[in-house]
């Protein structure tokens, strides 16, 4: 059960700490305090945790400082959508909001390799005007003998172009705790001109111990690729364990399954999971055209396979589309193959801007056949 307090509650109140005796007075139950810092309201929810059944709903509701009470299921209590469940679906972070109602476009470099191919990206991105993109610094390989990316050594001019062509965030992968304070100190260091969502890779999912300390901190957002060999539900439940830890803003990502059952595609497209995920939790839905399809192949109509299953996508609803591009492609050290060219990417994005009105007006459709919603 969440208990979610009136707006501004008093930390030091009397009233607050009458609610948190009475509720230490609770057989089986424990508490768990989640304080959000918003930019106008401090909102504060208390997780009970335990045999909260018998519990009744009204008792709690009427208890000091309660505004609402939401009895959640077992399975994701944070990020999950409950009964009765009003929180927000969405967070802001250097000033885009990220939610199940939005679209934004993340273009870039799968692996960051020189600063002038990193400009040219960026530049192409502000001339369309894009403000998000991805650039890889750590790259997780198949071999050990792959390029592994330059790590911290080119973060302070991909942050530095950044801030230059106006980016506001750029999704950047790592995989290892020690990454964390890397870009940290690097955003620091370049007076902190752009900001970073963190990814986690699929191949790290399930790395519990890097979820953790990725979740404990709250300044940059994260976006987690569903595992590849793993069920929906596991890979929600990664999502979870950022929660638990504190950082509840999470972007889901679909990336394909690792199955020959997809083949000739490099993963089996996933994004038939987009409405699942809204329904299941609260989080924005990401899809990766480029991890999941692989490769330049088209359809007989002359449109890539790449940008059908994004069209479908978003169609049906994904709020996030994680891609690569590149100024070179033949010259790119990972993923050349899949890469977009630059002069490809006003297309991609009219294409996009297609399948977002068409998802925009089958939701309106739905809304005039309500009795078809159960
Ligand atoms: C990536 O986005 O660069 C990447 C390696 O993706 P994934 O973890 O989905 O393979
Ligand atoms: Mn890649």
């Amino acid at each position: 059960m969440i208990l979610i307090l009136s707006a501004n509650t008093d930390p030091q109140g009397a009233e607050y700490r009458q609610l948190l005796a009475h509720l230490a007075t609770l057989p089986g139950i424990q508490t768990r305090v989640h304080v959000e810092r918003g930019s106008e309201k401090t909102l504060t929810e208390i997780y009970l945790i335990g045999s909260t059944k018998s519990l009744d709903i009204e008792d709690m509701r009427r208890l000091p400082c309660v505004e609402r009470a939401v009895r959640v299921s077992e399975e994701y209590r944070i990020l999950g959508r409950h009964k009765d469940d009003q929180r927000p679906a969405f967070f802001e972070y250097n000033g885009v909001r990220f939610g199940q109602d939005t679209l934004h476009v993340f273009a870039g470099l799968c692996a960051v390799d020189n600063p002038e191919h990193v400009e040219m990206m960026l530049q192409a991105l502000r001339d369309n005007g894009q403000v998000c993109t991805r650039m890889g610094a750590y790259k997780p390989r198949t071999s050990p003998y792959a390029f592994q990316g330059h790590g911290k050594n080119c973060l302070p001019y991909v942050f530095e172009l950044a801030g230059k062509y106006g980016i506001k965030v750029i999704a950047m992968e790592i995989t290892h705790e020690s990454h964390l304070n890397e870009i940290k100190e690097a955003l620091h260091q370049t007076g902190n001109p752009t900001g970073v969502m963190l990814q986690i890779g699929t191949r790290n999912t399930q790395n519990f111990e890097l979820l953790k300390i990725v979740g404990r901190q709250t300044e940059m957002p994260i976006l987690l690729k569903r595992g590849f060999g793993i069920t929906l539900d596991e890979s929600l439940n990664a999502a979870e364990y950022l929660a638990s830890e504190g950082n509840r803003n999470v972007v889901f990502g679909l990336r394909g399954m690792k199955t020959n059952m997809g083949d000739p595609h490099r993963n089996f497209v996933d994004f038939a999971h987009v409405p699942v995920v809204k329904r299941l939790t609260r989080m924005p839905v990401c899809i990766d055209p480029s991890h999941s399809v692989g490769s330049r192949q088209a359809a007989p109509d002359g449109i890539l396979d790449m940008m059908h299953v994004t069209a479908q996508g978003v169609m049906a609803g994904a709020n996030m589309v994680l891609v690569d591009f590149h100024p070179a492609p033949a010259k790119a050290l990972v993923d050349g193959p899949q890469a977009l060219l630059l002069k490809e990417l006003p297309y991609f994005l009219e294409d996009v801007r297609i399948a977002r009105e068409a998802y925009l007006k089958r939701v309106a459709l739905a809304q005039r056949y309500p009795n078809a919603r159960q």
